[in-house]
């Protein structure tokens, strides 16, 4: 079932001097098995929006249904299972790690869930796969001794161990280094691709985004202001200019050729994509 979001309006700090509306009337629909990435300055709106999605912040006004529940008003048990039907991966989800080892970490949720230890078992193994830990080498290992990469995989193992349908990332490349990032990434494809989850993923990173995301949407106060699947964003490349959004570099490439009337018209995701499309159209040229 989709995630709709109707008008949804959020304000911190009601009724006080500090009020701050940090949504003004926000409309989604994300179909099943999306891919989202949001992007938007700094205080747009996007980790409130996120808040609200996990049910851990509650609307002024406007509506959030998901799997045709509605969000607002839930009572505590139903809350607790959205949560485990929408997880939510916040910045830096190591600093939450609390286990000394890898398999009871990853088994905490499907414990709590009151599943019997062969199925506990069995989560674990899946999540850890999922994150591209082999369980062989990695369940007894001590969650001190991994390195920054390994234990953010970790903790969003922690996640899929619930199995969740809809997976919210905040940032969750924030300070790995680039080989971490693309392997993070293509692990999250997966993720998409072989159990069709739906991911929604806010960063500041454009090429992030790219990794994972075939849809882009746009922040800007409080407000959608762009929604572009991400192959054709050459298309919006002055709107989100205007927004104060760069191009990544290979997209610029494509988009200096495009001008330059090669007939382009697909927004690559990564430079080894914007390479594919040159070398085909230098074959037709030549
Ligand atoms: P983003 O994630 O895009 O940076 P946020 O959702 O964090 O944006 O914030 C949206 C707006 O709400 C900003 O103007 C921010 O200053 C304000 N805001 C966020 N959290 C609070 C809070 N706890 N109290 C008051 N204002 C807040």
């Amino acid at each position: 079932m989709p995630i709709k979001i109707e008008n949804l309006v959020y304000i911190y700090q009601k009724g006080t001097p500090f009020e701050k509306s940090a949504l003004k009337g926000f409309s989604l629909t994300v179909n099943d098995g999306e891919t989202i990435g949001i992007m938007g300055a700094t205080g747009s709106g996007k980790s409130t929006l996120l808040q609200l999605l996990n049910g851990l912040l509650q609307p002024a006004a406007g509506t959030i249904t998901i799997d045709g529940l509605l969000l607002g008003g839930m009572k505590k048990a139903s809350l607790a299972k959205l949560r485990q039907q929408v997880a939510m991966v916040f910045q830096y989800p190591e600093q939450q790690i609390f286990e000394e080892h890898v398999y009871d970490e990853v088994a905490f949720g499907p414990i709590n869930m009151g599943l019997d230890a062969q199925a506990v078992e069995e989560r674990v193994i899946k999540a850890l796969i999922q994150v591209g830990l082999d369980p062989a080498v990695y369940r007894k290992r001590s969650t001190a001794n991994l390195s920054g990469g390994e234990k953010r995989r970790l903790a969003i193992a922690g996640m899929l161990a619930s199995e969740p349908r809809y997976l919210l990332l905040d940032e969750p490349s924030a300070g790995l280094d680039p080989e971490m990032r693309v392997l993070l990434f293509e692990n999250m494809s997966e993720l998409n691709r072989l159990e069709k989850m739906t991911i929604i993923m806010v960063s500041h990173h454009l090429s992030d985004l790219l990794a994972l995301c075939s849809r882009i949407i746009v922040l800007d106060n409080g407000q959608l202001v762009l929604d572009v699947a991400s192959s054709k964003m050459l298309d919006s490349s002055e709107q989100l200019a205007q927004l104060g959004v760069d191009l990544t570099p290979a997209q610029q490439v494509v988009q200096q050729l495009k001008q330059r009337g090669w007939g382009i018209t697909r927004s690559p995701r990564n430079p080894e994509e914007a390479g594919r499309l040159i070398v085909e159209k230098l074959a037709n040229k030549l």
